[in-house]
């Protein structure tokens, strides 16, 4: 019988693997998770992003283990890791699913170069994401480079029906040696760990079992309030897609075959769209983690401070949905989709900070942190990224605050040295009377920090260094 190795990466799933399936159908497996060097010092600080792996692993290894399968667990170099089992094991083949992370695709590229030397069978599939992104081009056979267009030309495209999860044979008689989890050495000691632990529990079951609820329960209601972080109406998904405890193309057929079609139903469509439209860039534009699609913003002049951006980090820059959504990320390792487009936007247009520290930030924290949603939401903001918000269009974080958080629920959720203030001071405090401040048990810069840049002059400082790179 073929011996095939199963190579998991970002799919740490047993349903809907197409890799797994196929394997399963074909031989007796060996699944295996390498966490590889490169991965390893890219994450060295994200701490939140490797609790979630080390959740993801157990529960993959317990799903397996219910199935009589071990996984093999390694840490190193992937080429050097695989060809080494390979020889531990007598595998005839190798199974994976497809991954668009720039490192990960320079590294497959050697290593299929290697095992088709040593005569191993390679075979990859299509699993991470809705569309197979090489078939989604336009006329002209480039990239889409407008949203809108990219949606409506994968209107057109089937998403692939799900696999089932497979019958899986074992007949390793000597199993290779593997590392225990916690010898990944995946979690610190920080104390957004116990954090962590309380707000998320990460899993497959988990994952389907959010989901389900969301799907009955949360998706008729996503259109109206997806946009208000205080009525948490998303699906709270992204910290299991990261990963792969939850298979995308699962979510969307059973939304498809969901009773229940609405307005909230496309609306949703849309964002798991949005997720492809990233990869789809990641995968045509490899150096988007670290530079701007468009060349003008090569020279961008930034000129923010390193206080300005240590107080934006902390929550600390006196304009409350700001620093709400700033807490709220240093707390749960999460933000709201609306808020982190607010953040985002403060750090870059307000501070003038590059995004490339912003995203290395939310890199360090975010528990769903994704290298192509992340680096797409960044250049989104900042405008230097395909399809994204015009320069010009500069968020005023009182104006969002009033009405995103009209009676500022979350803002007091998150900074609870405001929570006695009156309605129509919790976005600006700054104006608030001095009695009414008393009145809020509030001091205005010893309790909370008067802001740190004006609106309006920072909205004028950021215009002149726009036209600055438009002249250029
Ligand atoms: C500056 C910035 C950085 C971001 N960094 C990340 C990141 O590291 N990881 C990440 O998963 N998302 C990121 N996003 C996108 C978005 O904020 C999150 O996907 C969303 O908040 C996740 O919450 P949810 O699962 O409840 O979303 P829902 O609204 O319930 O959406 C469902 C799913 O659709 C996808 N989706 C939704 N909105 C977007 C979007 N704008 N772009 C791409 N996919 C989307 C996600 O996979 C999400 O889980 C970023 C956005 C910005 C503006």
């Amino acid at each position: 019988m073929k011996k095939i190795i199963v190579w998991f990466r970002k799919d740490l799933r047993i349903h809907d693997h197409a890799a797994l399936f196929e394997a399963a159908q074909q031989g007796c497996i060996i699944p295996v998770f390498i966490w590889p060097s490169e991965q390893e010092f890219e994450y060295a600080d994200s701490i939140a992003a490797k609790w979630s792996l080390h959740q993801s692993l157990i529960s993959l290894r317990q799903n397996l283990a219910a199935k009589g399968i071990p996984l093999i667990i390694r840490k190193g170099n992937i080429q050097k890791e695989l060809l080494q089992l390979i020889k531990e094991t007598s595998a005839d083949a190798v199974f994976y699913n497809r991954c668009y992370e720039p490192f990960m695709v320079q590294s497959l590229f050697e290593i299929e170069i290697q095992l088709s030397k040593s005569k191993i069978e390679v075979q990859s599939f299509h699993g991470n994401l809705l569309y197979q992104q090489f078939n989604i081009l336009n006329k002209n056979h480039e990239p889409y480079k407008v949203f809108t267009s990219y949606w409506k030309r994968t209107m057109q495209e089937h998403v692939s029906t799900p696999y089932a999860i497979p019958k899986m044979t074992s007949t390793l008689a000597t199993l290779p040696a593997s590392l225990e989890i916690h010898e990944l050495q995946l979690l610190s000691t920080n104390s957004l760990e116990s954090r962590l632990d309380q707000h998320w529990e990460i899993g497959e079951q988990e994952a389907i079992s959010h989901w389900t609820e969301f799907l009955e329960y949360g998706l008729n209601k996503y259109e109206r309030y997806k946009d208000f972080p205080s009525a948490q109406a998303t699906s709270l998904l992204s910290p299991y897609l990261v990963w792969g405890n939850i298979s995308v193309k699962s979510i969307w057929h059973s939304i498809q075959s969901h009773e229940i079609q609405g307005p909230s139903t496309e609306t949703f469509l849309r964002q798991l769209v949005w997720r492809d439209f990233a990869y789809d860039q990641l995968i045509h534009f490899p150096t988007m983690p670290i530079k701007p699609l468009r060349e003008a913003y090569n020279t961008f002049p930034w000129e923010g401070s390193s206080s300005d951006f240590n107080k934006w980090k902390l929550g600390q820059t006196g304009y409350p949905l700001v620093d709400a959504g700033m807490r709220e990320l240093l707390a749960t390792g999460y933000m709201h989709n609306r808020v982190r487009m607010v953040v985002a936007s403060f750090l870059v247009k307000h501070l003038l900070v590059p995004w490339t520290e912003g995203s290395k930030w939310f890199t360090q924290k975010l528990i769903d942190f994704d290298v192509a949603n992340n680096a797409m939401g960044w250049q989104w903001t900042t405008g230097c990224g395909i399809d994204s918000a015009p320069f010009f269009r500069i968020f005023n974080p009182v104006a969002q605050g009033k009405r995103f958080d009209p009676n500022g629920d979350y803002v007091r959720q998150w900074i609870p040295e405001l929570k006695n203030l009156p309605q129509k001071f919790i976005h600006k405090p700054w104006e608030a009377s001095q009695e009414i401040l008393a009145l809020a048990h509030l001091e205005l810069g010893k309790d909370y920090p008067f802001p740190i840049v004006e609106h309006n002059f920072a909205r004028k400082r950021a215009l002149q260094a726009y036209n600055l790179i438009k002249k250029a």
